[in-house]
């Protein structure tokens, strides 16, 4: 490509107004939601930047679709290109629509997991950790050893460490491993890519074990991106076949449609093995609908259905990776110190490094989320000891290990502007840095204390 501006690959045919408010405003707005962003109003927000979840907007194709969904309780041919779509980007026979990712996990893991079952995974997602959990399995992450240096610009930190896996199968014997989950990419780890190298390399264990082994693939296209781009082998690969190549490995995959399916709602279990998905298909009559509609309207597996493929184009991965990678490498030239290389969905911020002047109990990532919110209106989520934070017998604070903030980036929502705006905003949070100040947690709940929990600033 002769030029280095990277285009939005669309045109705008409906927009939706932001709200614009004064730093005044927003002063107001913040204490009035005791200093969490979750407690906000969306119409208060001028850049929502909190999650990537169910926030993508459509195309004007999903759009028709929509339109076109047939509502049949049985047989619906929104149902059948749903599963056609499905069968053909994966290879797997048995596909069981869901209404979000979290319900085809329930299904899965709590069939599979009960106590004395073990799962491992590079990296459990929290929703996949405590459906886990929650049947009385056990759940181990063995990220690869990359992922812990900060330093390292290995180009696929979300790697699973291949020979952790055999010691922990070895050690709990592979009877009782519930399920091997790759999750790709992996979200927890800073949103960091799997090679198909490791992906290979997690089957051959399970192959050699006899072990299930499921793909938690809610951005694979986004992963398929930087397989070809970072590893050899695959620069003439195209990204539906990468992803295609990756499922080929593994006996059944989860999704949550709200990520890579370019949609709000919905989510997908697809298996190879035919009693395991009669087990499931019972749990999911129970629980989520009759067979040809999981928890899901026509119109929503229409718009899956399209989306699934939209995703995988050249140019919409280009414009995606490259502009997650636009505002982590601008801020990161500014000072802002950033986990890298930038993964495929969010930049995150090491607010421990940025404010080192603000203990854990202080929560430094808190504080740069309010900032963030009072400067520029934007709304991002701390992910350090607010949400992983846990207190001793003695109520003190065990930190989490790092102090991090998440800046999501919706897909195909906001322009260059926008995020130019949101650099441009991390220069004042520079300029401010060694003045700003913690806060103090005055009320929380017991469980998920992240989403309700009120501050007061120090
Ligand atoms: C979002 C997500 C899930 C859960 O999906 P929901 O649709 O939110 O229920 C599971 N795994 C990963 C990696 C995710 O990012």
């Amino acid at each position: 490509m002769p030029f280095k501006t990277i285009i939005e690959p669309f045109k705008i045919k409906s927009v939706e107004p932001i709200h614009m408010s004064t730093a005044a405003q927003r002063e107001n707005y913040i204490r009035e939601a005791h200093y969490n962003p979750f407690l906000l109003h969306s119409q208060q927000v001028i850049i929502d930047l909190l999650t990537d979840s169910g926030t993508s907007a459509m195309s004007s194709e999903q759009w028709a679709g929509i339109l076109r969904g047939d509502e049949s309780y049985a047989g619906a041919q929104s149902w059948e290109r749903l599963e056609a779509e499905i069968k053909d980007l994966t290879g797997y026979p048995h596909i069981l629509p869901t209404h979000q990712g979290r319900a085809a996990e329930r299904i899965l893991y709590g069939y599979l997991g009960g106590k004395g079952k073990v799962f491992i995974s590079n990296t459990h997602f929290d929703t996949t950790r405590a459906n886990i959990e929650f049947s009385g399995a056990e759940a181990y992450d063995i990220p690869c050893i990359e992922a812990s240096d900060h330093e390292s610009e290995f180009p696929f930190k979300g790697n699973m460490d291949i020979v952790k896996l055999e010691e922990l199968i070895k050690k709990y014997s592979a009877a009782n491993i519930g399920a091997v989950i790759l999750t790709v990419t992996n979200n927890t780890g800073g949103g960091q890519p799997v090679s198909m190298a490791n992906a290979k390399g997690v089957a051959e264990v399970c192959k050699k074990y006899g072990v299930l082994y499921i793909i938690d693939c809610c951005r694979i296209a986004e992963n398929a991106y930087f397989i070809r781009h970072h590893e050899q082998g695959f620069e003439q690969t195209g990204y539906r076949t990468i992803a295609q190549q990756m499922f080929s490995l593994a006996d059944g995959c989860v999704m949550s449609a709200k990520k890579d399916a370019l949609v709000n709602i919905g989510g997908f279990l697809a298996l190879r093995n035919e009693e395991l998905s009669t087990a499931c298909t019972n749990l999911l009559i129970i629980t989520e609908g009759f067979t040809t509609y999981g928890g899901l309207a026509g119109r929503d597996m229409e718009a899956i259905a399209i989306g699934l493929r939209e995703v995988f184009e050249d140019d919409y991965l280009n414009y995606r990776i490259r502009s997650t990678a636009y505002l982590g490498e601008h801020i990161r030239a500014k000072g802002i110190p950033v986990l890298y290389p930038i993964g495929g969905h969010a930049v995150y911020v090491d607010a421990g490094l940025l404010y080192p002047h603000i203990p854990a109990h202080e929560y430094p990532g808190q504080a740069l989320v309010c900032e963030l919110y009072k400067i520029g209106g934007i709304r991002a989520v701390e992910i350090g000891s607010v949400m992983f934070g846990k207190y001793d017998d003695n109520g003190k604070l065990i930190p989490a290990p790092m102090e991090l903030v998440r800046l999501a980036i919706p897909r195909r929502v906001y322009t260059q502007s926008h995020i130019d705006y949101v650099i441009e905003v991390f220069d004042d949070i520079y300029t401010n840095r060694k003045t700003t100040r913690g806060l103090r947690i005055v009320k929380e709940p017991k469980f998920l204390r992240h989403f309700t929990a009120h501050f007061e600033e120090l």
